[in-house]
């Protein structure tokens, strides 16, 4: 067996453990492998072992891989989810090649994806990304903007707001992890209650899945875990 079937066979054991200790059917959390910074023969192996989600950070590094995989394996139905930061000139791409986009924080990118998706592919799933930690230097709408953003965007044509995705401020200690996260999952049933059709709650890395299993991810996102180390290249 490769070392990717078997890291993902092993991610995989972990979110179920987590979920049946919390008392979840283990079919209610996806697995979103991260490929960001590897190859295209990485991504095969993942997807002959059975995995069809993939997130990728770098939008002309995913189009460059898309489009190879387009070609050489036309067989295969991938869906591609775009979770790194979005500056506007990016946005065109990101309407036309992906299926999903997790980081969405500001209107006005909102409104390009909305623009730019293709008329003959469904709306674009979007999850919009909270700053949950409070940290200056991450992405991410406020908390108290969230209900503003969230307003914006439900109205758009092309879009399907689908949830929410954070990134908290890594900790060690199980137990801290879980707050974020649980911060997360109220701003998420709260928006529910509100009657937003949600079902997408995108949390939770290598270093901390279980936890965000345990306070209701919906999506975790792993990267290392699969894949292993991450090698940038000296310049991007
Ligand atoms: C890189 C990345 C991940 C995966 O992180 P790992 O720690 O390697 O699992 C998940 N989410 C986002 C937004 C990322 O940028």
């Amino acid at each position: 067996m490769s070392a990717i079937t078997e890291h993902l066979q092993s991610v995989r054991t972990r979110v179920s453990q987590a979920a049946r200790q919390a008392q979840r059917d283990p079919s209610s959390v996806n697995l979103l492998a991260v490929s960001k910074t590897q190859p295209v023969s990485a991504i095969l192996e993942a997807a002959e072992a059975g995995q069809s989600a993939f997130g990728e950070n770098y939008e002309q590094e995913a189009v460059r891989k898309i489009l190879a995989i387009r070609q050489e394996r036309p067989d295969l139905k991938l869906e591609w989810h775009f979770i790194g930061p979005i500056q506007s000139n990016k946005t065109r791409a990101i309407a036309e090649y992906f299926d999903w986009v997790h980081s969405v924080d500001r209107e006005r990118i909102a409104r390009r994806l909305s623009e730019q998706r293709p008329d003959d592919l469904p709306p674009l799933n979007i999850c919009l990304q909270v700053n949950i930690s409070g940290e200056d230097s991450k992405s991410g709408v406020r908390p108290e903007e969230l209900a503003a953003l969230v307003r914006a965007v439900s109205g758009m044509p092309r879009l399907k707001l689908r949830g929410l995705m954070a990134i908290p401020e890594p900790q060690s200690d199980p137990e801290k992890q879980r707050q974020p996260f649980n911060a997360m999952k109220m701003l998420f049933e709260q928006l529910k209650r509100a009657g937003y059709d949600l079902d997408t709650l995108s949390m939770g890395m290598s270093d901390d899945m279980e936890a965000a299993v345990q306070e209701g991810a919906t999506t975790v996102r792993i990267g290392t875990a699969i894949f292993g180390q991450r090698h940038y290249p000296e310049k991007r």
